[in-house]
């Protein structure tokens, strides 16, 4: 057999016993033929050849694996991206749209709405339309356009040029004149009670039996601002007795006098989703209009308005909405949770807003796989933050740099132990991310709940750096003595040197809620010491601390380091 084969059968060894805890021969095998067929030819020498390097690395431990590994490259392994397909779909041809409205921050919620309809128009070479839906002048501010398009941006979305609902105003208008002229809409003026209760009954009310030139003229009323919200609203007509009650006359136009941020004081009534996503989805050639699955007693609506108006169909394709356990997944329940202070603002690295993400260290990746796993399905889940996290961990793994931190910290002095400047790598495997120094002497910071595991007598070592007996334990630390060597002690322990420490918190994102309460106590804090070069790191650079876990730098305040936890 030649050296060839040999050195393929260890590297696929070596990456089986790594990936699984222990090599087995026939996965192995089937590596190995993959990578050099013709070794098929006599199976049985291949088989005890293979065997043979399994025992042999089945001997190493996880650190010799990962060492040996470096010898040789692996292909990545290409992740079978989730096909996502659409009913009707002609390739070329497909136009999605993404249409969120500017009225507060984007969330992991929104990435999966934006994935799935940019994928889908990708994946069918078709076009991509990022829209707002600013209909609604109360809630919306040019902030947040801009914080949808830097989040989309980040998430690796190309929304290329907007388009705004509210840019078609007038068209949307023009839309409804038609339907009051020729006698398909009227101006209600029941108090909202009164039609509330007689659409719950399945009654039309008398308005309904207004002439054309009534209604012209109060709707003409309605547009200029003279009928207040509450007054009077415009009503498509469409089926009263219809058991689905979207059906019931629906208003399509409401009196809305506040300023809109792009356009002004230029219109003074507004028209509702149901009567605007349909107009604005075939004005601007949508094929496939993707909405969550709430929407779908509203479908029979979307389609009369769109056969009503005599206009191009587009399909509506349903997906599940993502909710997360715990974590509200919706701006109306994140926006007063920063309305009245209770988080740090958007960016709390609590919310599931692609803000609060990235500050906890969440890379653009692990969202897009996370949340393209789901496809276009209306199965409901409520997934923890776990396979994110895991997804997070892949990508974050290969160059997060390995840091000390030590939580609840105890002191310890190393009676004897010399003055040095201990180096250690900043990655076990990957040695391109260098190495660091920290100027050692006699005393160190180690953490609160190893001191108390090591009995006076007893040898530990400081990981990367010596072993220690301990001579005697008090409420101000450990003294111990520096020696020891003989033994290999079980507790290797991560420290800070108390020269060069710095003080440093973690902040711990906990459930945000408690069922429907928000959890006043989803923020822990963990404080500690960490060696020095970790409080001057980029904003969300992912560290590990080793035997504590991943973390984001988040800030230094002068005297204290901050970072987030993101994952074990
Ligand atoms: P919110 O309650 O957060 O305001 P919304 O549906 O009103 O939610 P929009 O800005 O109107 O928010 O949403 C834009 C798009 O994102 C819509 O197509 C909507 O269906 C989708 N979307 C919103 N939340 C989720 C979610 N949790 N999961 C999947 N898609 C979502
Ligand atoms: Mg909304």
């Amino acid at each position: 057999m030649s050296n060839d084969l040999d050195s393929i059968i260890l590297k696929h060894a070596l990456k089986n016993a790594f990936d699984y805890g222990k090599a087995s021969p026939g996965n192995i095998a089937g590596k190995v033929i993959g990578e050099a067929p013709e070794a098929k030819a006599d199976m049985k020498s291949l088989m005890k050849k293979i065997s043979e390097t399994a025992a042999t690395v089945n001997s190493y431990s996880k650190e010799d694996l990962a060492r040996e590994m470096d010898n040789f490259k692996y292909e990545a392994k290409v992740e079978k991206e989730k096909t996502i397909s659409l009913p009707e779909a002609v390739d070329g041809k497909v136009v999605t749209r993404f249409p969120p409205e500017p009225n507060g921050f984007p969330h992991i919620g929104h990435a999966k709405a934006a994935w799935l309809d940019y994928e889908a128009a990708r994946i069918y070479n078709g076009k991509f339309i990022m829209r707002f839906d600013d209909t609604n002048p109360e809630k919306e501010k040019q902030e947040y356009v801009d914080a949808i398009l830097y989040w989309l941006k980040w998430l690796g979305i190309p929304t290329g040029e907007p388009i705004f609902a509210s840019d078609f105003m007038p068209q949307i208008i023009g839309y409804a004149d038609k339907l009051v002229e020729s006698g398909d809409a009227y101006v209600c003026q029941c108090a909202p009670e009164t039609a509330k209760q007689l659409r719950f009954d399945g009654k039309e009310c008398p308005c309904r039996q207004n002439p054309v030139g009534k209604n012209t003229e109060l709707w003409s009323q309605l547009k200029g601002g003279s009928l207040a919200r509450g007054a009077a609203s415009l009503r498509i007509k469409a089926d009263m007795q219809s058991q689905n009650t979207a059906m019931r006359d629906p208003s399509i136009f409401r009196s809305v006098t506040a300023p809109h941020y792009r356009q002004g004081g230029k219109y003074k009534a507004w028209p509702l989703y149901d009567f605007q996503a349909p107009i604005l989805d075939s004005l601007n050639g949508v094929t496939h209009a993707m909405r969550t699955k709430e929407y779908e007693l509203r479908d029979e609506l979307y389609y009369y308005i769109i056969s009503k108006l005599g206009l191009q169909r587009p399909l509506l394709v349903e997906f599940s909405r993502l909710s997360i356990k715990n974590a509200p997944i919706s701006k109306r329940a994140l926006a007063p949770l920063i309305a009245e202070n209770k988080v740090m603002g958007w960016d709390d690295p609590r919310l599931p807003t692609l803000a609060g993400l990235c500050r906890r260290g969440i890379k653009p990746g692990a969202i897009k796989s996370f949340v393209l796993s789901f496809g276009i399905s209306k199965v409901e889940s409520e997934p923890g933050w776990d396979a994110l996290l895991n997804e997070n961990r892949k990508i974050i793994e290969p160059v997060a740099r390995h840091f000390y931190f030590v939580p609840k910290p105890v002191l310890l002095v190393i009676k004897g132990a010399p003055k040095t400047r201990v180096s250690m790598p900043m990655h076990p495997r990957d040695k391109g991310l260098g190495t660091r120094e920290i100027d050692a002497h006699e005393e160190f910071y180690i953490p609160g709940e190893d001191a108390e595991k090591i009995a006076i007598g007893e040898t530990a070592r400081l990981k990367g750096h010596c072993n220690f007996r301990v001579l005697s334990k008090s409420d101000s630390g450990i003294i111990a003595e520096y020696g020891g060597f003989d033994t290999l002690p079980p507790l290797k322990i991560q420290w800070a040197a108390k020269e060069s420490a710095v003080k440093c918190d973690v902040l711990k994102p906990l459930d945000l809620f408690n069922g429907d309460a928000f959890n006043p106590a989803s923020l822990e804090t963990i404080s500690g010491f960490a060696e020095g070069q970790a409080a001057g790191l980029a904003k969300t650079e992912p560290v590990q601390f080793e035997r504590f876990g991943y973390c984001a730098f988040d800030g230094n305040d002068g005297a204290t380091a901050r970072f987030i936890f993101i994952s074990q």
